[in-house]
């Protein structure tokens, strides 16, 4: 069986306690690989390599770090197949998906953060005629970046690429449960030419592994993307350390129709925010919220849809909805469909485990699509985070209605707002608490807006401008001028 590496220092180097977790592939329930059961020595020769990589890759041009990441960009490409099906091993997720979304998005992000280095701008404040002041943005030295298993590359490839594109050197690590395209980036990044130190991959659990990164005394900045759970007990490491902390976690986001949206675009909306990546998607919209006067008619056309999404074999081509990530993730949602009969919801389609497509996927993690109708909106199912296939719909009588069920939510990462009238859509985008709202679309992403939650999904917003601020530290320097 294969068993992948952590990478540091520019080579690939087996655990040094030898330990490894096993790889499940999703969509068979077989182990399929074993994955570095890191600790804080892997940790430490990681970070030292990072420290020892920092003067001179912080000191390069921004042409030249900017040329090696358009290399790694254009052979993450190169790869697009090969990358695709380890994605789709690893996590489950259609290949389909694989190959038109996360690994393109994977280059997406090298090549935006590769290009946006060389446009910064620098601001400088004239003081009178007594001084000059200027503002450098520096790198901050290692960086500590951990990412979750849902996007595995995508989401990976959005925190490595604007740390090191800045400057910064990096310890980076992917979920436990999803290491195989992060071990094979870095096999590029030796192609690429990335100087040996720069980026740092560390396999290994949450409390091991990731914990060691975000105690480490010399990682000073921290990207993390995960749950809040996890987010909370890093930022309770973080805080008294004074570490920079960027926190992206869950969501419990709304789906908002009013009676005068179009009518079948929102329906196809709606599906696509609920089911995507079999729901697995921070941002996937897990409540939905219609008006009453096309309450019905939306449920039917909604469910209708549901029941109609293929859930096969990932590797096939027509499969719509994979497997969901590993056992315990399917025992997480099948609790949730369990608690959500307890509360007094009526199943509506789904409601369980889907029957195995083929032989080959007969132990995989499979879900069904699934719509629940008549629960309150404080009832834990619609309040917690269920992460999987699994729906709420309820209808709503007015505008502020819809508003105050939206906003009855610890989480506010996105919300997604159907309606025709323009002054409505501005109205309720604005009132709605959450660090994206979409209107009339959904997962529309332009890689240059600050992205993030608010409330219990998080702290820091990344994209764009934010990236590159979060990862260096403004420097004022003060001259006098007479
Ligand atoms: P998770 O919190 O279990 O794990 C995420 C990462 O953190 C993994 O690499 C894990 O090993 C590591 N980790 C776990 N505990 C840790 C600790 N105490 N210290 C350091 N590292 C630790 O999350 P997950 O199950 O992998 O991912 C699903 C969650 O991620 C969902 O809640 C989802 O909403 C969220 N998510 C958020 C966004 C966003 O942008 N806001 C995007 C994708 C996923």
């Amino acid at each position: 069986m294969r068993r992948i590496q952590n990478f540091i220092n520019g080579a690939m180097v087996d655990p040094v306690g030898g330990d490894w977790l096993d790889g499940v592939d999703p969509a068979t329930g077989q182990v399929y690989c074993g994955v570095p059961a890191s600790d804080e020595r892997d940790v430490n020769n990681a970070v030292a390599a990072a420290e020892a990589a920092f003067p001179a890759w912080s000191k390069m041009p921004a042409e030249k770090r900017s040329r090696i990441l358009l290399r790694l960009a254009d052979l993450i490409e190169r790869d697009l197949d090969s990358l695709a099906r380890a994605e789709c091993v690893d996590n489950g997720k259609p290949l389909s998906r694989c190959l038109t979304v996360d690994i393109p998005r994977a280059v997406e992000n090298f090549r935006f953060f590769a290009t946006a280095i060389l446009h910064t701008r620098s601001d400088l404040h004239v003081t009178g005629d007594v001084a000059l002041n200027y503002t450098l943005r520096q790198p901050r030295g290692v960086a500590g970046l951990i990412s979750p298993w849902n996007l595995p590359l995508y989401l990976f490839t959005w925190k490595v690429a604007p740390a090191i594109a800045t400057g910064n050197t990096a310890v980076a690590k992917p979920s436990e449960v999803t290491p195989m395209t992060a071990y094979l980036l870095g096999a590029l990044c030796q192609e690429a030419g990335l100087p040996a130190g720069v980026l740092n991959i560390i396999h290994g659990d949450g409390p091991r592994a990731g914990a060691a990164i975000v105690g480490h005394d010399r990682i000073r900045t921290i990207s993390f993307t995960g749950s809040t759970r996890a987010g909370a007990e890093i930022a309770a490491t973080a805080a008294p350390r004074f570490k920079k902390l960027s926190l992206e976690l869950g969501g419990k986001n709304p789906t908002v129709v009013f009676a005068d949206a179009d009518f079948e675009a929102a329906l196809a909306g709606a599906v696509q925010a609920s089911f995507a990546n079999q729901g697995q998607i921070c941002l996937c919209g897990s409540r939905l919220l219609v008006e009453r006067a096309i309450y019905d008619r939306f449920v039917d056309g909604f469910v209708a849809r549901a029941k109609a999404l293929r859930v096969g074999d990932p590797l096939e081509p027509a499969t719509e909805q994979g497997a969901v990530v590993s056992a315990a993730h399917l025992d997480k949602i099948l609790s949730y469909l369990r608690l959500a009969r307890e509360e007094g919801g009526e199943v509506l389609c789904g409601g369980d485990r889907a029957a195995a497509p083929n032989e080959r996927c007969r132990d995989g993690f499979f879900v069904q699509p699934t719509v629940i109708a008549g629960l309150g909106p404080d009832c834990r199912v619609n309040q917690e985070e269920i992460f999987g296939p699994v729906v709420t719909i309820a209808p709503f009588s007015a505008e502020a209605d819809a508003i105050t069920m939206a906003n009855n939510s610890d989480y506010g990462l996105s919300a997604s707002v159907w309606t025709r009238d323009l002054e409505r859509a501005h109205r309720v985008g604005a009132a709605l608490e959450a660090g994206t709202v979409w209107v009339n679309c959904w997962l529309l992403r332009d890689l240059r807006v600050p992205f993030g939650g608010m409330k219990s999904s998080g702290v820091g917003r990344e994209g764009g401008d934010e990236a590159l601020r979060f990862f260096t530290e403004p420097k004022n320097v003060c001259v006098r001028t007479r």
